[in-house]
C-alpha cells in the first residue's frame, strides 16, 4: 500500500489518469520528491482508494495513473454535526477532529449568542480533507453554508435523531441516549462559548427530533464537547 494518500477531486477509475493540480503537483514532486515508477493512494471520496503510477511529464506536471483498487467506497453512517461556529481557528480544530471522529455532514449554526456570523466553508473543507488523507477515511463530510439555528431546524429531516448536547440540567448521558443506533443516522448539536439561551432551550426541548444529552459534569469548551461528543457517538454505533 503506498505510504502516502491525496484526495483529488477528479474521476477514479481502472486506467484514469490523473493530471494533480498544481499545488498537490508541487507537494508530490517537490516535498515529497515523488517521480516516475513511484507510487501513490488517490481517494476522491465515491470512487473508492486507487492505488497509483506517477510521471512526471513536464517540469511542474505530475500526473497518476489508476492501476489498482485498494479499497472500494464504504458506505460510512450519517452523522452530521451541528456547531455554533466559534473563534476562526477553533473551526479549522473542529472540521480537523470531525473528519477525524467520522462526521458525514458539518452544519455551522448560528445561536443568539454566537459570536461569529461567518464562516469559511473552503477553509474548512481543506482542513478536512488534509485530516481524511492523514487518518486514512475515504470520505470527506459535506460542509453546509451557515445558517441560523432556527433554520436548521426548521427543515430537519424528523426521521434523524439529534442530539442536543446540554451542559445544564439533567439529561441522560449521550452515550446511553444513543446506544444501539448502530449505523443509523444521528445527529449531534454543540452550542457555542456562551451556551443556548432559555428560549432556544425551551424552543429545541418542545421539538420531537431532540434528544436532550449530557456529556458528563463537567462544562466542556465548545470544541471539546465536539470531540467528546463525536467520540462517544462513534462508540455507540460500535457497542
Ligand atoms: N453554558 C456554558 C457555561 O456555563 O460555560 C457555556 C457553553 S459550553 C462552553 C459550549 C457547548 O458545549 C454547550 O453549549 C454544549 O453544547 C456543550 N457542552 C459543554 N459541556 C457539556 C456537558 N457537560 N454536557 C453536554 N454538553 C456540553
Amino acid at each position: 500500500r503506498p505510504r502516502h494518500r491525496l484526495f483529488v477531486d477528479a474521476d477514479l477509475g481502472p486506467g484514469a489518469t490523473v493530471a494533480l493540480a498544481e499545488g498537490q503537483a508541487h507537494y508530490v514532486g517537490n516535498v515529497l520528491r515523488l517521480g516516475d515508477g513511484d507510487q501513490i493512494a488517490l481517494f476522491n471520496g465515491r470512487d473508492g482508494e486507487w492505488r497509483a503510477g506517477l510521471a512526471r511529464p513536464g517540469k511542474k506536471a505530475v500526473t497518476a495513473l489508476c492501476e489498482e483498487l485498494l479499497a472500494p467506497q464504504p458506505v460510512e453512517a450519517e452523522t452530521i454535526l451541528v456547531f455554533a461556529p466559534i473563534r476562526g481557528a477553533k473551526v479549522e480544530l473542529i472540521a480537523e477532529k470531525a473528519t477525524e471522529l467520522g462526521a458525514s455532514r458539518l452544519i455551522p449554526a448560528q445561536t443568539r449568542r454566537s459570536v461569529v456570523d461567518k464562516v469559511n466553508i473552503a477553509r474548512m473543507r481543506a482542513n478536512a480533507i488534509e485530516a481524511a488523507e492523514q487518518c486514512g477515511r475515504l470520505g470527506v463530510p459535506a460542509m453546509a453554508e451557515l445558517r441560523r439555528l432556527e433554520q436548521v431546524l426548521g427543515d430537519w429531516d424528523k426521521a434523524i435523531p439529534l442530539f442536543f448536547c446540554d451542559e445544564a440540567g439533567d439529561a441522560p448521558p449521550l452515550i446511553e441516549a444513543a446506544r444501539a443506533i448502530g449505523d443509523a443516522p444521528a445527529a449531534l448539536l454543540i452550542g457555542p462559548e456562551g451556551g443556548f439561551e432559555p428560549a432556544e432551550r425551551s424552543l429545541m426541548r418542545r421539538l420531537p427530533f431532540i434528544r436532550p444529552v449530557s456529556l458528563g459534569p463537567r462544562i466542556l469548551r465548545a470544541e471539546t464537547a465536539v470531540i467528546a461528543g463525536l467520540a462517544l457517538l462513534d462508540a455507540a454505533r460500535r457497542a
